[in-house]
């Protein structure tokens, strides 16, 4: 897995579906090589969990906005 196939299956992951039990392993072994991948799993991850508090009409939690600001703050 290369790192434009980690991308195209990163919200597959994110989500839980779709993903074969081999792909999954192949994308976490990808993120534990590759920080730049990391890092971005990581920025989505926290995207992601911000949207579903949006969906659901709670209040996002201070902790998470502030992760996120420090995780856009490195790239
Ligand atoms: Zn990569």
């Amino acid at each position: 897995m290369d790192c434009k196939d980690l991308v195209e299956k990163l919200y597959f992951y994110l989500d839980g579906e779709v993903l074969t039990e081999e792909e999954r392993k192949a994308i976490e072994e990808h993120l534990e090589l590759c920080r730049k991948c990391c890092e971005r799993y990581e920025f989505e991850r926290l995207l992601w969990e911000m949207v579903r508090y949006n969906g659901r009409n709670d209040s996002v939690p201070e902790a998470l906005i502030s992760r996120i600001e420090s995780v856009i703050a490195q790239f």
